[in-house]
């Protein structure tokens, strides 16, 4: 794909989803960094609505050390793999505790070094909390980015970063994270992508695949 239809695709893209943000909530960079945990498998909506009560109840790091695991595990409860994300959860405070004075250390190399922190979560992170430019490649990221032939199919998650990262301004980097998760999660959704409305179709071997599908279907089926 050349660097005008790149610059087309993401143009057209932000034009569609101008205030592309963040949709975990949450008030600093420890907030942040618990919020993305919480998030991998589990929607944003519902870990949204667990961290209105939780994020009330545990304000730092201690906070969430000096309750008993069972307690926290029931307080995340409506999230999917809770057992797991509360024991990280744990062992996150006491490492940032003992190692980093109780803050989020703002840097990638120290971020992935904590429990259940991975390279996405390091990359929303940094970004969003401390202003570094980054694509992090969640489900959504990875799927547009595949559909739209910006990356090959069989690409590791890592590969289809770095494509991003070769192809978007480095300075467009945060937002395009932004504005591909909103375009993957509203309008190239994982079921029924909205392909015979799609501004970008001229650009996308897959939505052609599909309306082709879809005319030949019709056409049999008429
Ligand atoms: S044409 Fe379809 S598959 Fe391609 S980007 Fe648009 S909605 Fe997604």
């Amino acid at each position: 794909m050349n660097a005008v239809t790149i610059r087309h695709i993401l143009d057209t893209i932000a034009e569609m989803f101008p205030d592309a943000h963040c949709e975990l909530n949450h008030r600093n960079p420890f907030e942040l960094t618990i919020a993305v945990l919480l998030s991998a498998q589990c929607t944003d909506e519902t870990v949204n609505k667990v961290t209105v009560g939780l994020f009330d109840k545990y304000r730092t790091p201690q906070d969430y050390l000096n309750v008993p695991l069972e307690e926290l595990e029931n307080d995340i409860r409506r999230i999917g793999l809770f057992r797991n994300k509360a024991a990280n959860i744990q062992k996150l405070c006491k490492l940032v505790i003992d190692k980093h004075d109780g803050e989020i250390p703002p840097n990638y190399e120290e971020l992935v070094e904590l429990p259940g922190v991975g390279r996405k979560t390091a990359n929303v992170v940094m970004s969003n909390a401390f202003g570094v430019p980054a694509i992090a490649v969640d489900t959504h990221v990875e799927r547009v980015s595949k559909r739209l032939g910006i990356a090959k199919a069989d690409d590791s998650v890592l590969e289809v970063e770095k494509k991003l990262m070769r192809k978007v301004p480095r300075d467009e980097w945060t937002l395009t994270h932004h504005r591909l998760i909103f375009f993957g999660r509203y309008h190239c959704k994982a079921q029924n992508p909205k392909c015979d409305v799609c501004p970008i179709l001229e650009h996308c071997k897959e939505g052609k695949s599909r309306m082709k599908a879809a005319l030949k279907k019709r056409s049999v089926s008429s």
